[in-house]
């Protein structure tokens, strides 16, 4: 795998309108489209200190300034990725019901790719079957933006060339994947990503800073529900949970509504060995019937990864991010803030993070299953919105990457 990921090449592309994708073909671009990742948003809102929505659109007008066409957030990938991971889970807890042998669970996050990747090289076939097969929302806004906005504009996707602003360098990783490239449209779903600290650097070194760039508004492409998103264009909006997409938070509260009856169930989590593990538990009739887990960091994750080796995993699901304090702390978001630096920040940023407008996932949804997805449930939404993964070998690993 050889990416062509970095500023250099994206600014090259948008000048030239001609982009070569990882297998050396190159196409005219007919449309590019950014985008953005509410992590790294808040990371440059806090260097800049700005609002969240005035970044937004101060970063929607920076990229529509060097050529983008479309720039959007992530947000309705997020809700499709939160919505198959709830229905996922679902389905492997009933199937490790009927069968406790199985391996359906604990089902294990899949949206980090420093995560993912771990996994495939360190623990490869032990692994994989606990691995949710749910893309990440990087990816699946790739699917979004390839299959369905160039469908809707009737372009070839192979000229649609698609950038995501992202915390941290391992979504390059992600998108570089030979799973993410389909063979029929002849191009992978994200072309580039850049990230906080690159886009930080495309700043300086035009002389600028976000401040004095003028605004944009975001696009609404999909015909989601719009509500909450007042005048002119959309607003980031965020998900309860963590900044790092909430799964556990969402995966813990549908599975106790839906396998349990519960439906007022308390969010208190049980903090374990550090800050960075911590459980939520379902009793019934004194009886644990449900523990969900976030596991962040790598210290964490060894750890879980052992506990599973030796049978000694009471876990139905956990979130598994490879960064301590999750995406929020992104290896590529921006640091050298007033806000000070670790915990600090990621406490500032998850402060702001709390206060974004709350996106309700299957309402803002719905229009994508009904129009695009052929319904919920469907096969060409379990074939959009889900992946596989391999175990692999050292030197399988992709170390030719060019940051
Ligand atoms: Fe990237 Fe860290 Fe988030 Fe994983 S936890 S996706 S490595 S920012």
């Amino acid at each position: 795998l050889v990416t062509r990921q970095s500023q250099e090449e994206l600014l090259r592309v948008l000048s030239e309108r001609k982009h070569t994708d990882l297998r050396g073909v190159t196409n005219d671009v007919s449309l590019v489209v950014v985008s953005m990742s509410p992590q790294p948003i808040l990371s440059l809102a806090v260097r800049y200190k700005l609002s969240p929505e005035d970044a937004t659109k101060k970063l929607a007008g920076y990229f529509k300034s060097i050529g983008a066409d479309i720039v959007l957030d992530m947000t309705v990938a997020e809700d499709l990725s939160l919505l198959e991971t709830q229905q996922e889970f679902l389905q492997r807890y009933q199937e490790q019901q009927a069968d406790p042998n199985s391996k359906h669970l604990p089902m294990l996050s899949s949206s980090c790719p420093g995560w993912v990747c771990y996994a495939e090289k360190t623990h490869g076939n032990f692994i994989l079957p606990y691995i949710s097969t749910t893309k990440s929302p990087q990816q699946i806004m790739g699917t979004l933006v390839k299959r369905v906005l160039a469908q809707s504009r009737q372009l070839n996707p192979s000229t649609v060339y698609h950038v995501t602003l992202m915390p941290c360098y391992d979504k390059k990783l992600e998108a570089s994947r030979e799973d993410f490239y389909s063979e029929l449209l002849n191009c992978q779903d994200v072309d580039c990503v850049i990230t906080a600290i690159e886009l930080e650097q495309m700043l300086e070194s035009s002389g600028k800073s976000l401040c004095e760039v003028p605004g944009a508004e975001l696009e609404r492409v999909w015909g989601e529900d719009e509500e909450g998103a007042g005048e002119g264009g959309a607003v980031l909006m965020g998900h309860a949970g963590s900044g790092s997409g909430g799964y556990a938070h969402h995966v813990f509260l549908h599975a106790a509504q839906q396998l349990f009856g519960e439906t007022d169930v308390p969010v208190v989590y049980r903090n374990l060995r550090n800050p960075d593990f911590k459980e939520l538990v379902l009793e019934k009739d004194g009886k644990e019937v449900l523990k969900v887990a976030i596991a962040n960091g790598f210290r964490n994750i060894q750890n879980l990864v052992q506990k599973l080796k030796r049978g000694k995993s009471p876990y139905h699901y956990v979130e598994v991010m490879a960064c301590p304090s999750g995406c929020l702390n992104g290896g590529a978001q921006v640091r050298a803030t007033e806000a000070g630096g670790g915990r600090e920040l990621v406490g500032a940023l998850e402060r702001l993070y709390a206060q974004l407008p709350r996106a309700a996932p299957a309402r803002r949804a719905h229009a994508l299953y009904t129009r695009w997805l052929a319904g919920r449930h469907s096969d060409k939404a379990n074939a959009l919105l889900h992946t596989s993964y391999h175990a692999l070998q050292k030197s399988d690993i992709a170390l030719n990457i060019k940051w």
